[in-house]
C-alpha cells in the first residue's frame, strides 16, 4: 500500500512537472531551473576545487584568450534567444587535463572545457565554437534541471547519489550533489540533438562556420572509445548526428555570412 501510494505520488509529480523545451520537446521537470541554477553554483565550485588546488585551471594564457573570446561571442547570441539569461553568472573554466576529451555545462551557464579535447581533437576556432555552442545549448534548454529531475525521480538516481558520495568524496549534498552528478550522466538522444541544433545556430550567429559542426563530430568519432559521457558516449549514433547537422547547414549559412561585428559577452 505504501509503495502504491509512493508510485501514485511520483506519477502525479511527473505529470505536473513536465515542461516544454525551447525546441518544443516535453521535459520532466521536478527540479525548477532556478533551483538547478542555485544548486549548480555550489556544485561548480566543488567540481573545480581539486583542479584549482593543483593550479590546473586556465593555465595557458593563449588558450584561455581563444576560448574566452569564442565563448563570449556565443553567449551574446544565447542572450538574444533567452534574454533573461543575461542575468546568469556565465562562466567557463579550462581544466588542465590532457587525457580527458570532454566539456560540460551546468544550469545557469557554468561551463568547463578540458585541455584533452583541444590537444586530441585539435579543433579549429569554428569547430571549438561548435563544442562550446553545444554546451551552451544544454544550458539554454535546461538539460541540467531535466537530468537532476530524472536523477531525483528514479531509484537509480538515488543509488547513484549513494555511490558518488562514497567514491567521489564531493562535499555536496541534496540538489547540489544532483547537479554535480547531472554533468556525469549521459544526455538523452533527444537532449543531444537539441544541443546540436542550438549550438550550430549560436555558432553561426556568432560568426563561426556551420560546416565545422560536421567536421568536429567526424573528428570526435575518430578519437572515440571509452570516456566521459558527454563527448565519447555512443549516442546519438554518429551517422545520424552527421546527417542532422548537415541538413541544418543551408539554413545556418545566412547567419554565418552576415556582415558586421559580432557582439561579445564579457567573461572576466
Ligand atoms: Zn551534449
Amino acid at each position: 500500500m505504501k509503495i502504491l501510494y509512493g508510485i501514485m505520488l511520483l506519477f502525479v509529480a511527473l505529470i505536473t512537472a513536465c515542461a516544454t523545451s525551447i525546441t518544443g520537446r516535453r521535459q520532466l521537470m521536478i527540479v525548477s531551473e532556478d533551483s538547478a541554477i542555485a544548486a549548480s553554483k555550489e556544485a561548480y565550485v566543488e567540481m573545480l576545487r581539486p583542479y584549482a588546488e593543483k593550479g590546473d585551471i586556465d593555465n595557458d594564457p593563449a588558450l584561455k584568450n581563444r576560448v574566452y573570446k569564442i565563448t563570449g561571442r556565443l553567449i551574446a547570441q544565447a542572450i538574444k534567444i533567452r534574454p533573461e539569461t543575461k542575468n546568469w553568472d556565465w562562466s567557463i573554466k579550462i581544466i588542465d587535463d590532457p587525457e580527458t576529451v570532454n566539456a560540460w555545462a551546468m544550469a545557469g551557464g557554468k561551463m568547463a572545457l578540458y585541455t584533452g579535447l583541444v590537444e586530441k581533437i585539435k579543433p579549429s576556432d569554428d569547430e571549438l565554437a561548435q563544442v562550446l555552442g553545444h554546451e551552451i545549448g544544454h544550458a539554454l534548454a535546461k538539460h541540467s534541471a531535466e537530468k537532476m529531475s530524472v536523477a531525483m525521480a528514479s531509484q537509480v538516481g538515488v543509488m547513484a547519489v549513494g555511490i558518488a558520495t562514497k567514491s567521489d568524496g564531493l562535499a555536496l549534498t541534496g540538489a547540489s550533489l544532483a547537479a554535480a552528478l547531472a554533468i556525469q550522466m549521459p544526455n538523452s538522444r533527444a537532449a543531444e540533438s537539441e544541443a546540436d541544433r542550438i549550438g550550430i545556430e549560436l555558432a553561426a550567429k556568432a560568426g563561426y562556420d556551420p560546416r565545422a559542426a560536421v567536421s568536429l563530430w567526424q573528428k570526435m568519432a575518430i578519437v572515440g572509445g571509452k570516456g566521459p559521457p558527454e563527448f565519447l558516449s555512443t549516442h546519438p549514433a554518429p551517422g545520424n548526428r552527421e546527417k542532422n547537422l548537415t541538413s541544418l547547414i543551408p539554413q545556418m549559412m545566412p547567419y554565418y555570412e552576415q556582415k558586421g561585428i559580432r557582439p561579445a559577452y564579457n567573461l572576466n
